[in-house]
């Protein structure tokens, strides 16, 4: 049987590594196309000679004589910059693991998709910027995308076999973060290791910050609109502390279909890696009568305004949700280097999608790759200002 080509975007992050995890221990089915990386050269170059991937990339064009450097003993080819990333996509192979961080990780997806490769789509980014975009481009070169985050593995598994017609309600389920148990009032004093703390899920910094601030979970509730054929009002946000449950799918008879298993992004990864067979996982298998409860509670729009912002943008639509991601992405920025608070993070998004907001008909609302590009960068340039006058 043929080794099938894989290639790994954003390989030296957490999911990236989870990724890397699950090839290295069958390596003789696999034949490592592509691995990218940006800052973290020294993991890159030995994962790509590890893998005896073809070439290894960074995003930053600076890195590129620290990659060759690294790379000179070994047959793997060093590149570096969004030329060489777009180039390293449109590389034919079988299934690409989409997981930079960021929109950055919208281009070389579509680029991916555009030579037909099976998209296993961690960078929930792209569909809440570009849902439209995305799931056009698959269409149209008849690949197929994998949800990898955890909720929507866990809703596509819940929708094997059934009608999406009878589907009456989608339950996605949130930890909750570091500060679900914190008084309202003293999370504006939340320091960035607090924030950066995860109570279950083991991830890179950026996106455990957006749970703390329920951003991630808002990105997902768009995520999960854009990605299934599923109505705004049909999504629903349950805070489940133990993170066992990850999604529940509800259907017209009242059954609810759950999904259970260990807080491990293998099982995600692992899914859309051997889909549509399901393989052995080397994940723990729970014992449910040890763990004895699960527990539920509503989420409170008080303490995470990220999630009335998410049903905001799905309601205005278009280039909204490009929007929020831009302003997000700069609140996290902020927040990380110290010009805000923890609090200040969704007011900044607030802020943004007021100004940035194209009903005056100033910005065409057409959902193409230019027209996302442009509106990006135009909410990041207006999150800057805001965020600088708070500071100022
Ligand atoms: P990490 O921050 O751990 O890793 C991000 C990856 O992207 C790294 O390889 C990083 O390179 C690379 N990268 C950073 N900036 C750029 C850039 N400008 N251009 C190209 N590459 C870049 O992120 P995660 O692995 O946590 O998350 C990846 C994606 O998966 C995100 O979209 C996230 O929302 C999603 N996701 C993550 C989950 C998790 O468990 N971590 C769960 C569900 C979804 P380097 O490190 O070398 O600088
Ligand atoms: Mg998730």
């Amino acid at each position: 049987m043929s080794r099938r080509r894989v290639s790994i975007f954003g390989a030296t992050g957490s999911i990236g590594q989870n990724t890397i995890d699950l090839i290295a221990r069958d390596l003789d089915h696999y034949e490592v196309v592509a691995l990218t990386g940006a800052s973290n050269i020294a993991l890159l170059a030995k994962d790509a000679i590890r893998l005896n991937a073809k070439i290894a990339i960074t995003a930053h064009d600076h890195l590129l004589s620290n990659l060759q450097e690294e790379l000179k003993d070994s047959p793997v080819k060093a590149a570096a910059g969004q030329a060489a990333l777009t180039e390293a996509a449109s590389r034919p192979v079988d299934w690409v693991m989409s997981a930079i961080i960021g929109s950055a990780g919208l281009q070389p997806g579509l680029k991916a998709l555009e030579q037909g490769a099976t998209l296993a789509l961690a960078n929930k980014e792209s569909l809440v910027c570009a849902g439209e975009l995305i799931l056009q481009t698959a269409n149209e070169n008849s690949a197929k995308i994998l949800p990898v985050d955890s909720e929507h593995s866990a809703i596509f598994q819940g929708l094997v076999g059934e009608d999406i017609a009878a589907v009456e309600r989608i339950i996605i389920t949130a930890s909750g973060g570091a500060f679900r148990d914190w008084p309202i009032n003293e999370l504006a004093n939340a320091t960035l290791a607090q924030a950066s703390a995860h109570p279950n899920w083991d991830m890179g910094q950026r996106i455990t910050i957006d749970s703390a601030s329920m951003f991630n979970k808002a990105m997902e509730v768009i995520e999960t609109h854009e990605y299934f054929d599923v109505r705004a009002g049909q999504i629903e946000v349950l805070v489940h502390p133990e993170s066992m449950i990850h999604a529940l799918v509800g259907f017209n008879d009242g059954a609810l279909m759950a999904h259970v298993g260990p807080p491990d992004m293998r099982h995600a990864i692992g899914y859309a890696l051997h889909w549509p067979e399901r393989q052995v996982l080397p994940v723990e298998r729970l014992d449910l009568a040890k763990i004895g409860s699960f527990t539920f509670r509503a989420p409170d729009e008080l303490r995470w305004p990220a999630l009335r912002l998410a049903r905001e943008v799905m309601a205005r639509g278009g280039l909204a949700g490009a929007v929020f991601n831009a302003a997000k992405e700069s609140a996290l920025d902020g927040f990380i280097a110290g010009a805000l608070k923890f609090t200040e993070m969704s007011e900044v998004v607030e802020e943004t999608l007021t100004v940035v907001d194209n009903n005056g008909g100033h910005i065409d609302d057409t959902m193409t790759l230019d027209n996302v590009l442009h509106i990006d960068h135009l909410a990041r340039e207006n999150a800057h200002q805001i965020i600088k006058q708070r500071a100022g």
